[in-house]
């Protein structure tokens, strides 16, 4: 589809996004999305990879081959390799791969030296593990896609499970994508529903971020912002026809998925991606791999976290902060008792957690204080972000009632207890320094009064 964005003298498409030169932006940055630098999406697109190759001056990849996508589209590439050296690497269908040391280590011990790319089919797994190994042999990286199922395929980032803790490992974004959307079309339809849970995320995370940026000062794009969101309104209205697996609807999530990558890229970190809802997706996630079960699929996780946001924002917007409700907020705040909950909750990890926001002085009263009086100060400019969200609040609920995501009291589905769910949303400031949707809630001494139906 045509992305609007400045600089282009007319509308563009995603592959003129990744232009080597960029994009001038009124926000004062040049924006780039290298190392990527091959880019395909749509019907039939798998027949470019000889040339998309050669562009990058690849004369051997090493082919990293998932169990599943062997059948979707790896035996394909295989023969348009045609005489082209390669090694192959296959990694098992089931029990499924995983993103840890032990599939690393497989993928690692069939490496070649010389091959000069790590070159994936599959999905989300494949391309961090990818990646990783890209890594560490200091070579580029591609990924033909199986499954537009997660927006991981241009982040520059691995989500890693090490020793069983989950990790994001920073890493280059890949030098090729492609996605052929006649086989993305026929992924299972798990995949289909990830993707589009991981989609309805980005109207809270273009929301957050601009919020995050009127109380904390931190950088913020709304041409960025603008891009993301027309991809993905052009997603969340198409539903119904990504259900029924129709092309162009598929096209346009795919594309909506690796632009998520793109935006983030030119931002230079993930604001325009994930927000509260990937903050909840990841202490589900934590809290799966510490009792030694199988997290859900990361973009239905992230959907989960949109529906408890969906509960949350009207709460959150209800009433107009005043400076003696948030000094009366943070009296309330007892370091002790959130250090023994904190621990309750985590276990093990929380120590680390604590430490962080220790040194980062984030439950101080005169941060609290500094940040309340900013967001009491932008407060209108803040209700009219966050309240898009909730402008669009029927749209999202479609979308998502069609593609049987859970409600917020049915977290169950999913593999998790009402106890870890809202143990996911009251500790999701907690995870990082990132300020999000319940960072602000606490500023303006509100979190502890936020209630989930069905859950507390
Ligand atoms: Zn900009
Ligand atoms: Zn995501």
């Amino acid at each position: 589809m045509p992305y609007f964005f400045p600089d282009a003298a007319s509308p563009v498409s995603i592959s003129d996004l990744i232009r080597p030169e960029g994009f001038v932006c009124p926000c004062g940055r040049v924006h780039r999305a290298a190392p990527l630098s091959a880019l395909a999406v749509g019907p039939g697109v798998l027949r470019k990879l000889p040339e998309m190759l050669d562009s990058l001056g690849i004369r051997k990849p090493y082919l990293v081959v998932g169990g599943f996508a062997m059948e979707a589209c790896g035996i394909d590439v295989l023969e348009l390799l045609g005489d082209r050296p390669y090694v192959l690497c296959t990694l098992p269908k089931l029990p499924r791969p995983l993103p840890n040391e032990e599939y690393l280590a497989r993928i690692t011990e069939g490496f070649d030296p010389s091959c000069d790319m790590i070159l994936g089919v599959g999905s989300g797994v494949i391309n961090d593990l990818c990646k990783m190994l890209g890594k560490n042999t200091h070579l580029p990286t591609g990924i033909v896609g199986t499954a537009p199922s997660m927006d991981g395929y241009a982040s520059n980032s691995a989500a890693m499970e090490l020793s069983g803790i989950k990790t994001s490992v920073y890493t280059d974004c890949p030098a090729l994508i492609l996605c052929d959307t006649l086989v993305l079309k026929d992924a299972p339809y798990d995949s289909l529903r990830s993707g589009l849970g991981d989609m309805s995320a980005k109207y809270m995370s273009i929301a957050e971020w601009k919020m995050a940026h009127l109380v904390t000062g931190e950088y913020y794009c709304a041409s960025i912002a603008d891009l993301m969101m027309q991809a993905t309104a052009a997603v969340m209205s198409n539903a119904e026809a990504i259900r029924n697996r129709e092309e162009p609807a598929i096209r346009s999530m795919t594309e909506g998925l690796i632009l998520s990558g793109i935006a983030s890229s030119f931002a230079g970190v993930s604001r325009p991606a994930s927000s509260l809802e990937h903050s909840i997706s990841h202490l589900l996630e934590m809290f799966a791999l510490a009792g030694g079960r199988r997290p859900a699929l990361h973009g239905l996780q992230a959907a989960y976290g949109v529906r408890m946001g969906l509960v949350f924002y009207p709460q959150l917007l209800a009433s107009v902060p005043t400076e003696a409700g948030c000094a009366a907020g943070f009296r309330r705040f007892d370091e002790t008792a959130w250090a023994k909950d904190m621990r309750r909750a985590f276990g093990s990890q929380a120590d680390a957690l604590i430490r962080q926001a220790e040194q980062e002085g984030r439950n101080t009263e005169k941060t609290q204080r500094e940040r309340s009086q900013n967001a009491i100060r932008n407060w209108p400019l803040i209700a009219q972000a966050l309240g898009k969200v909730a402008a669009s609040v029927d749209l999202i609920t479609d979308a998502l009632d069609r593609l049987e995501i859970p409600q917020a009291d049915q977290p169950e589905l999913l593999g998790y207890s009402k106890q870890e769910a809202l143990d996911a949303f009251y500790h999701s400031r907690d995870l990082r320094a990132r300020y999000i949707s319940s960072s602000l809630a606490w500023d303006l001494g509100i979190l502890d009064t936020v209630r989930f139906p069905g859950l507390n």
